[in-house]
């Protein structure tokens, strides 16, 4: 028992928890860290296939001010190439190569839309102004990974000159908070056009987030060897600080009034303080209270039902190809991540009111109804292309390509499905016209070409990382937000009503994604720190 008693205990190994354990052991404090895959990355990770390496999760990083100073702050050396992106639509490609490139993404809407120009520029004049907000946003390293406390040159050189314009800016993002969908339509009469601008992203997403992805495009890296070299290289940090890891550990309790976890085998291991970086709904399922005092019995219970009353936002369908053709080919059509439309005609509501009513009645719709629906969806849809290959060579097999095609992909969909039997026939139907959609248009080489391929759908996700709903970035913007989401607020979304307990990462803040991950998970490590005194 004496073995199993830590100073802080991180449940979950993703890029939140090992942030925060890279920043606890390197604190010297006695840290454990519990995972309950066989690796740790969480929604980070890359895999080998047939000599081909894939990424599972996010298919390149962005700095977004935070993730270049944490590995600097922590003296990590990660090698890196820019992801440079491409956006297509049908037949017209444009290849984003700086701020400048707004201007091609004009004359491409305008070349399929010549009749919206005038609702065009007014997006366009929005966008613009957005990276300006971008600009002022991510435009020091984030000050969390700073030496405040030493670094003099970094607070009168570059905070004390940048915070006013961060509270002027935050103002105006703060107004910018509405779904994207409703913003637009009410400047952009042509559902089409509004369609090809938002329908890859969540459903309701705030506008300011949607409309900032022309800066993140921008911000896009790659490290060498794969996404998964970052959670490695955090990884090694916690163990060369003496933190330890365990994997192949699920928690499966919480006793907070003793301060205990219980994994898979009934061992149990007491922490003094306790980060929580994995889904929050589990969190408050398993956790018990009794023995904690009435008033934080009923703030805890509060806090479990709104919770279990939101739900993950949206997931993520991935299809992974395995071609027998070289990475020129492809190189030469566009960059190595590349967000492409085969239709211009937009999803309208596809993946909303029919979605709804397929999901809704799905007891009383036949099969075939199904897969005309997902015929018109994989057709109209956005998708997500990645090639490793583009960014690193050394990824794949001489002379081949591996390419990772993804859209957003409603969780209730697949369970049903899976429900009703047929998971494996859907999962092929959908491989199949995704397939013939991207190789009847901007790929043709994949008609033949193509050796072998799998897919990962949002029950993959809610398997292996146990995310409610298979959501890749936490709560669902549909609902109302059960969590902090303003940045200037950032500081307490690590707090939970129990004692001794943080929370971290994409379901801690909202809107989420791996730098939000990896700023609350040293926030959570903070907390813990100041708790002991020690900052
Ligand atoms: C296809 C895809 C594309 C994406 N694109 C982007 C992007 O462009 N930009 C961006 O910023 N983000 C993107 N993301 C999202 C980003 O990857 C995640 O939001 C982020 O990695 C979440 O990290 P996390 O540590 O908070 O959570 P997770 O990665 O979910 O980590 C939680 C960890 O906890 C473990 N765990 C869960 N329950 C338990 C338990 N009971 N006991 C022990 N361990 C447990 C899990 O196995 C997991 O390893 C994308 C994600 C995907 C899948």
């Amino acid at each position: 028992m004496a073995e199993n008693k830590y100073n802080t205990i991180i449940v979950g190994g993703g890029i939140a928890g090992l942030t925060s354990a890279a920043y606890l052991s390197r604190a010297g404090q006695k840290v454990l860290l519990i995972e309950k895959n066989k690796e740790c990355g969480g929604l980070v990770n890359s895999f080998t296939r047939d000599g081909f390496q894939f990424d599972a999760g996010v298919r390149a990083l962005e700095d977004a001010g935070i993730i270049f100073p944490m590995l600097e702050d922590l003296g990590i050396k990660l090698d890196v190439v820019k992801s440079p992106v491409s956006l297509g639509i049908e037949n017209e490609i444009i290849h984003i190569e700086g701020q400048d490139s707004l201007l091609k993404y004009r004359e491409l809407l305008v070349k399929l839309y010549p009749e919206s120009e005038e609702e065009t520029d007014k997006v366009i004049k929005i966008i613009r102004k957005i990276m300006k907000h971008m600009d002022v946003l991510y435009g020091i390293e984030n000050p969390v990974f700073k030496d405040l406390k030493r670094d003099r040159t970094f607070i009168f050189k570059k905070l004390l000159p940048w915070l006013p314009k961060f509270i002027f800016t935050v103002g105006k993002i703060n107004r910018l908070n509405m779904p994207v969908e409703d913003y637009l339509e009410k400047f952009v009469k042509n559902s089409s056009l509004r369609d090809i601008i938002s329908q890859h992203f969540f459903k309701n997403t705030p506008t300011f987030f949607a409309m900032s992805y022309f800066s993140l495009y921008l911000d896009y890296f790659y490290p060498k060897g794969g996404v998964g070299k970052l959670p490695e290289a955090l990884k090694n940090k916690i163990t060369e600080c003496g933190g330890e890891i365990l994997t192949d550990t699920k928690i499966i309790e919480v006793t907070a009034e003793k301060c205990l976890v219980k994994d898979q085998n009934n061992i149990t291991y007491k922490y003094d303080s306790l980060i929580w970086a994995a889904d929050l709904k589990t969190l408050y399922r398993i956790t018990n209270t009794d023995g904690l005092s009435q008033n934080i019995k009923t703030l805890s219970d509060d806090t479990k039902s709104m919770f279990l009353k939101n739900r993950g936002g949206d997931s993520v369908f991935s299809l992974f190809v395995e071609a027998d053709e070289p990475l020129e080919s492809f190189r030469k059509i566009a960059n190595g991540h590349f967000f492409y439309t085969p239709s211009k005609i937009g999803l309208g509501e596809v993946h909303r009111a029919e979605l709804d009513q397929l999901i809704s009645n799905f007891e009383n719709v036949e099969k075939e109804q199904i897969l005309m629906w997902l015929d018109k969806f994989t057709r109209l849809n956005t998708y997500e292309i990645s090639v490793p290959g583009l960014k690193d060579p050394d990824l794949v097999p001489p002379g081949k390509t591996g390419l990772i095609i993804s859209f957003l992909a409603e969780y209730d969909l697949f369970k049903k499905v899976e429900d009703a039997g047929w998971l494996d026939e859907f999962i092929s139907e959908i491989e199949n016209r995704v397939l013939k959609v991207i190789s009847d248009s901007v790929y043709p080489m994949l008609k033949d070409k193509t050796i072998a391929h799998f897919s990962f759908t949002p029950l993959s996700i809610e398997n292996r990382v146990g995310s409610s709903e298979g959501a890749i970035t936490g709560w669902s913007f549909q609902e109302s937000m059960p969590v902090i989401n303003k940045i200037q607020n950032s500081a307490r979304s690590v707090v939970t009503p129990i004692p001794s307990i943080y929370q971290a990462g994409q379901w801690a803040y909202s809107p989420a994604g791996v730098p939000m991950s990896i700023l609350t998970g040293r926030l959570a490590a903070d907390r813990v720190l100041k708790q002991k005194k020690i900052l």
